[in-house]
């Protein structure tokens, strides 16, 4: 799945995001408000592993705080196959330990 950067209207920060299935508009990780609209730069090609994990797991806890364990699973896995990167691997394996209890 892409990455595209997207840009908030309200505060005008820029932020990279997966593009899952829906294409819903991500909301803004700087003041949480919805107005935000995809630049229309090529997916980014590098990925900044460290911050996407960063923001993985904050999505991750956020459907955690709903309640959402099977659909943070499948963010979490859906997130693990591709990006390459141990720490998001974690998230998802930590999560199914959960699941599986
Ligand atoms: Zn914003």
């Amino acid at each position: 799945m892409p990455i595209y950067d997207y840009e908030c209207t309200d505060c005008g920060s820029v932020f990279e995001w997966i593009v899952d299935r829906g294409g819903n508009p991500p909301p803004c990780p700087s003041c949480g408000g919805r107005q935000t609209r995809k630049l229309m730069a090529a997916p980014a090609v590098h990925i900044k592993t460290d911050r996407t994990a960063a923001r993985i797991e904050k999505r991750v806890k956020d459907y955690l705080k709903d309640g959402k364990v099977s659909d943070a699973t499948r963010f979490a896995d859906k997130a693990a196959s591709m990006v390459q990167s141990d720490q998001v691997k974690r998230i998802a394996d930590k999560l199914h330990e959960k699941t599986s209890r």
